[in-house]
């Protein structure tokens, strides 16, 4: 039951489309830079915004050791075994590799040791620091969501306090992680206490409740515990999801009083959020790379199912709007309703989303015709208010599309038809040509035929002739041999 509260969707990300592509031609509305979240109508980063942005931010190891100030080292055996390292993790920073190959550095000679520390040290310039970072992350931080606007804060404070530190390196300071640990843990005591006493008073209110809806009170309370506890979602998701919660069970209790107090305890209930200490923990011991990425995500775009996975929602295009992840993170699967209760801005930011969208399409830099119809559909069916977006200028625009194609098409098939009639005449001189040829070698093959009987006829004659000569040799001797006899007579 409690399962179906949180959609697997948090552990996926989605993939995306990352092939090659004529300039400003988009496949996946994530892709494109400068969408506005449907929630809170900040610019999000489209993904490969955020990806550049860490790339840079947090400049690899082997981009670095291509700069020309290494040029004099890169003949040193130190040098290629540098290069080696940074090939399988060609965005890893330099320190993070050699911590990554600590045996192979240890087996190093005194003077390649040496050696190493000048490189690191020249690579250090080109790392970029602490305060440039924060500099750079701190322009997103009202769109970030309040436990990480905190973080960003502790991240000034701590760039002024280790100005050449990476952050990577500062979430890793001992005197850090105690620091945000301790606070981590008074935290939780803090809440603790809180919520023993909230539900001890839950607990009395159920006394109070005729019998047949103690047992379900007690259910729900168990599972609101489950819900104030987790610190995946934000403070209002939680606060939304129990007014869900309890929403069809303060109908059935007729007490008004006992009801009101129901439904204060409910707003009242302590949570335990994450918190800027939750973060920096988490953040301990990573990379820079991690870190930014972490951070950033918030601001970027994500593909936001309006039915929610775990209601059935589908994954279609049809069902999705574009969220940045801290509102996404926030709608949860809470019901459109009760969003827009919590968030009145969200029906016009999503309006302004979907006429942004249209743009892109009417400005062929996107394909997806359908989409602007289909998800004012589904949006329609989960709003308990109707839209206002440029539907109509839109459907216009699909009609006069509709005309074009039409007259594109009926071009294509007159030219299809000319050429058919040329192929049907083409193709009966062909079968007229093929009757000939079949005419003439029927005749070829009957003089063939004559010629193969006239050749025997030949042969035949040859046969005679031959008789003859044979019969006229026969006889010619013959009549020597008279001849001769006849004179010898005389
Ligand atoms: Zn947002």
């Amino acid at each position: 039951m409690f399962i179906n509260l949180f959609p697997s969707k948090y552990n996926n990300s989605q993939p995306t489309f990352s092939g090659r592509l004529p300039r400003g031609f988009f496949t996946d509305v994530r892709d494109v830079p400068g969408i506005h979240c449907a929630k809170c109508g900040h610019r999000m980063l489209s993904i490969p915004e955020k990806d550049k942005i860490i790339n840079k931010m947090s400049e690899g190891a082997r981009t670095v050791l291509q700069r020309p100030v290494f040029n004099k080292y890169r003949e040193l055996p130190v040098f290629q075994f540098l290069l080696k390292i940074s090939e399988h993790h060609p965005r890893t920073s330099i320190a993070d590799l050699l911590d990554n190959n600590k045996k192979a550095v240890k087996r190093l000679n005194r003077s390649s040791k040496d050696m190493l520390e000048e490189i690191v040290g020249i690579s250090n310039d080109y790392i970029k620091k602490s305060p440039q970072v924060i500099r750079f992350l701190y322009k997103y931080r009202d769109g970030m969501p309040c436990e990480y606007q905190d973080l960003l804060d502790y991240m000034k404070i701590y760039s002024m306090l280790y100005p050449k530190n990476t952050f990577s390196e500062i979430f890793s300071k001992k005197e850090v992680i105690e620091y945000h640990r301790q606070k981590q843990i008074e935290n939780q005591q803090q809440f603790n206490k809180n919520n023993i006493q909230v539900f001890k008073k839950l607990d009395d209110i159920a006394q109070k409740l005729p019998e047949e809806l103690q047992a379900e009170f007690l259910n729900l309370n168990n599972e609101a515990k489950n819900i104030t506890k987790n610190r995946l979602f934000p403070e209002t998701t939680k606060k939304m999801m129990l007014q869900e919660l309890y929403k069809n069970f303060l109908n059935k209790v007729q007490d008004k009083k006992i009801s009101l107090r129901i439904k204060n305890q409910v707003e009242n209930f302590p949570n335990r959020n994450t918190t800027a200490d939750d973060c920096i923990i988490s953040l301990s011991n990573k990379s820079d790379k991690y870190i930014l990425n972490n951070i950033l995500q918030y601001v970027s775009s994500t593909f936001e199912h309006i039915v929610a996975a775990s209601k059935n929602g589908t994954k279609a295009l049809s069902n999705g709007i574009y969220l940045c992840r801290k509102c996404n993170r926030e709608r949860s699967n809470v019901d459109y309703s009760t969003m827009i209760e919590f968030f009145p801005n969200f029906v016009e930011n999503m309006q302004k989303q979907i006429n942004q969208i249209m743009i892109l399409i009417k400005n062929g830099h996107m394909k997806k015709y359908s989409y602007p119809l289909k998800v004012i559909k589904t949006l329609e069916n989960a709003l308990p208010v109707p839209l206002d977006t440029n539907i109509k200028k839109y459907i216009k625009y699909l009609e006069f599309k509709e005309q074009e194609v039409y007259e594109k098409k009926e071009k294509a098939m007159r030219r299809f038809s000319q050429y058919m009639n040329r192929y049907t005449k083409v193709d009966a001189m062909l079968a007229k040509k093929e009757a000939e040829i079949e005419e003439l070698r029927a005749k070829l093959k009957a003089l063939e035929q004559e010629k193969m009987s006239l050749e025997q006829d030949l042969d035949d004659s040859y046969e005679d002739v031959k008789k003859s000569k044979d019969n006229l040799d026969f006889f010619e001797n013959e009549h020597d041999l008279l001849l001769k006899a006849l004179l010898n007579d005389e």
